[in-house]
Parts: structure tokens; sequence; C-alpha cells
């Protein structure tokens, strides 16, 4: 049972027209009431309603803010407990001060990050996946991304796994009535029982699964190095690329050998451009390095753009390269089609079969669909799917899906080989658990800690 209250500062930290400061816990109502001058008080104020009024100091009565409160009486709030939200419109000194207050009241201790949404799944307002796709909201670089996390937070995966673990319960209790009563005709009903339900939850499963890569892609966006010799273009093309980008694009220094990293959209496609700032070096420095930068992104990347020169002739760099590009995801961008050919384009086709082949002008801006088109068609099945669909998205969820599938395969190989049913029970009940791990439900403490250790203070 939860007892304290918790309180924090829920927006970015920063200069900003408003900042809220958010309570939750038992003590809301009466830690705010206590620091706040308004006409009416706040422990009167009906629930979902706003209050105006000042902060200030209990003791000296100085003034430190004006304010709207807004109250929000459990369960009806995000937590599901009582809820409080300070609309201050000061600097970050005087949101610092008004929080201060708030903790100096009886039972009010500072959150931890994540800590309001892990109270709402500790109060079963939400499940585990909801509260994940939480953190892909706030993440969410792209339109697209948004809509997938937004669906995923509704609900809607949580519903087709319940459903799922609602067809295994049911499975589960008549494999133990056969076990309690072990007549003839019971097991031979069981048996086909078992192929049936494990065979349509596989299949379920498989279905919710198919929709993983483009999940995953639509989440993390798609890993993108742009290699190619120096002078073909490749910062012309980093450059329109931005440009024709809708989405937010953010710098995100690396970690390791400082690569930079640039998102993206394209007509929906959300790209992740490794080593920009590579690209963006490399006119001056010597040929050679600029090939190993490429080479090292290139190892990383799930989409490699290989930019060629129309007005030039193949290089030898250049064959290294295709030769070392079989078998990834490749598109071949021949730029500066505006100038005279020189570059064979059946020599390219030659030296890396099956790849796709964009003529392209950044200078002239011709190609840009094109190469749109060629990316669709290497990630998507045809059309990108409809924004109905249920995406499973986060490895983790995908990797608790395919283990289940493989349980339930085993419970279904056991049963055709005559194993013992209790054997097979506990396959059925393994993949039970694996799929309730994904929602919660049977997930331990540590892993529930470490997931909400990864939202950010005051959500
Ligand atoms: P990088 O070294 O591969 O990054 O190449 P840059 O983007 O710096 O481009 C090298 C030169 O080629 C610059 O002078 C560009 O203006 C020029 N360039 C880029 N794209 C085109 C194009 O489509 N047509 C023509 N004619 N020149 C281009």
């Amino acid at each position: 049972m939860i007892q304290d209250t918790i309180a924090a500062i829920s927006t970015a930290l920063g200069e900003g027209g408003i900042a809220v400061i958010r309570v939750s816990g038992p003590a809301a109502v009466d830690s705010v009431s206590n620091i706040l001058k308004s006409r009416t008080p706040l422990a009167d104020a009906p629930s979902h309603t706003v209050t105006y009024g000042h902060i200030a100091a209990p003791g000296s009565g100085e003034i430190i803010e004006e304010v709207l409160v807004t109250v929000m009486k459990g369960p009806r709030s995000f937590t599901a407990e009582d809820v409080v939200e300070i609309g201050a419109h000061g600097g970050l000194v005087a949101v610092r001060k008004v929080l201060e207050l708030v903790l100096e009241q009886p039972g009010v201790r500072v959150a931890e990050p994540g800590e309001f949404t892990k109270r709402a799944f500790l109060n079963g307002r939400i499940d585990l996946a909801q509260a994940e796709a939480v953190i892909d909201l706030i993440r969410s670089k792209s339109d697209r991304s948004y809509s997938v996390a937004l669906k995923q937070a509704e609900g809607t995966l949580s519903r087709k796994i319940k459903a799922l673990r609602h067809t295994l319960i049911e499975l589960l209790a008549h494999i133990e009535v056969n076990i309690d009563y072990p007549e003839h005709d019971v097991t031979e009903m069981t048996s086909s029982y078992i192929k049936d339900s494990c065979g349509s939850a596989m299949e379920e499963i498989r279905r919710l699964l198919k929709t993983a890569a483009e999940g995953k892609i639509l989440r993390e966006g798609i890993t993108t190095a742009i290699v190619g010799r120096p002078n073909v273009g490749k910062s012309s093309l980093l450059n329109a690329l931005v440009q024709e980008s809708k989405a937010i694009v953010t710098d995100i220094p690396g970690t390791t050998r400082d690569v930079i990293e640039e998102y993206i959209t394209l007509s929906g496609i959300p790209l992740r451009l490794l080593d920009t700032a590579g690209i963006r070096e490399t006119t001056d420095v010597v040929e050679r390095i600029g090939v190993e930068r490429s080479r090292s992104a290139a190892a990383d990347a799930d989409l490699l753009l290989l930019v060629l020169n129309h007005n030039e002739a193949l290089h030898d760099d250049e064959r290294e390269l295709l030769a070392k590009l079989t078998g990834r995801q490749v598109v071949v961008i021949v730029n500066k089609s505006d100038l005279p050919a020189r570059l064979k384009l059946d020599e390219v086709a030659a030296a890396l079969p099956d790849s796709r082949i964009v003529m392209m002008s950044v200078l002239e801006e011709e190609g840009l669909e094109a190469l749109e088109g060629a990316i669709r068609e290497l990630f998507f099945e045809g059309q990108l799917e409809s924004a109905d669909l249920t995406y499973v998205s986060n490895v983790r969820h995908i990797s608790l899906l395919n283990k289940a599938s493989q349980a339930l395969s085993e419970a279904v190989a056991a049963t055709e080989d005559g194993i013992p049913i209790d054997m097979v029970q506990l396959d059925v009940r393994s993949a039970w658990e694996l799929l309730g791990e994904i929602i919660g439900d049977t997930a331990g403490d540590s892993l529930i800690d470490q997931i909400f250790s990864q939202f950010c203070l005051g959500k």
C-alpha cells in the first residue's frame, strides 16, 4: 500500500512560459492547501476544477508565485491517487521555490524518475506495456512513431495479449481437470484441444511478430549511413534530406568515437542518420580517411546510401566498397546526373547485383522521390501499413512473444509424442507467464524498476 506523497517538476527544466509541479498521494491536497492563498480553500474545490491563487510561505506569508492549481481526485487521475498540479508561470527559481515549499509539507517527498507512471501501474490503472508506451510517446521523433506509441499507450497491444492469455488459461483449466479425472475419452479430447488452442495462439503471436520489423523501424528509425568517396555529394545530399524532412532534427553527440546522429523523416519513414559529422567534414580530409570513416559507419547501419558520381568513372575504392556491401540493404545513388555520364551503370549493377540504383541531382533537386520509393520498397511491404495496425515495436515484447511461441510449439510437439500431460501443462503455463511479463502481470520487481528508471524526472 502506497502511503507517501510524491512531488516533482513535471515540465522540462529551463526557461518556459509555464511550468507544472505535480503532487500525487494521500497528502496531495492538504500539502498544497497549506501553502496556497485562494478565495475558495483548495480542500473545498471539486475534483477536476482549477483554483486561482498565490503560493505563499506558511511562516512569513511571503508571496512566491501566482498559480493555477488543478485538483484531480483519485481514482480519476493519472496515478489513480489524489493528484494536484500547480501551474506556475515564473522562471526556474520560482518553480524550484514552490517545489521546495511542497516538499516541506508533512508526508511529501521528491518523486523518483518515472514514479508517477509507476504508481499508475502499481495502482492498476495502466499495465506495463502501456507504461512503456508512455516513454515512447515522450521520445518519439516522428508522427509515425508517435502514433505507434499512442496506440500502445491506449492498450491495443495489451488487449491482444490478454485475449491470448485467456485462451491459455482456459486450456490450463481443461488440462487440470484431465489430470484430476484421467478418463480415456477426456484424454483424447484434451490432446486435440491442446493442439487447437496452442495452434491458434501461435498464429496470433505470428501475426503480432510480423509487425515487429516495421514497428521497430517506426519506433527507432532506420539506422542509415551515407557512404562514398569525397566530393560525390554526400554532404549536399545530407543537407537536402534534412531540409526535406518535416520532423525535428536533433544532434545527439555519441558516446563512442564522436559519431553525430540526426533524425529525419522521408514521407513518414524515420531515418536515423549516422556519423553526420564525418560526412560534413570529409571534404577537407585525406581521401583515405574519408573511406575509412564510411566503412565504420557502414558497419553499424541497417541501410546504406552509397553515393557515386555520375560524372566520374568507378574508382577502385568504390569497387572495394561495392564488393563489401553484398547482402546488405543498399540504395546506390548516382548523383550529379545533371553532368555528362562517365560512370558505367552496368559496371555498378554487375558489382552489386540486386541493388537499387537511383539517379539523382542534388543540385537540381531531382531524384529524392525515387530515393524515398527505393527505401520504402526495401523496408516495408508495399504501402506503409495503415495507422490502425497494432505494431509490436519494443525489443522486450518481441523477445517474450518469441519465447512464448517456442513454449507453445514444445507443448504441441510433446502432445504429439504422447508425453504425459502434466509435462505439457508446464509448457503452456510457461507461455502464459511469458505473455504476462509483457503487460507486467508476471514481471518481477527488478524488471519493473529497470523499466521505470528509463523515465525522466516528473513523469
Ligand atoms: P562530399 O564530399 O561527398 O560530401 O561532397 P559535397 O556534398 O561536398 O559536394 C562536392 C561538390 O559537388 C560540391 O561542390 C557540390 O556543390 C557539388 N555537387 C553536389 N551535388 C551535385 C549535383 O547533383 N550536381 C552537380 N553538378 N554538383 C553537385
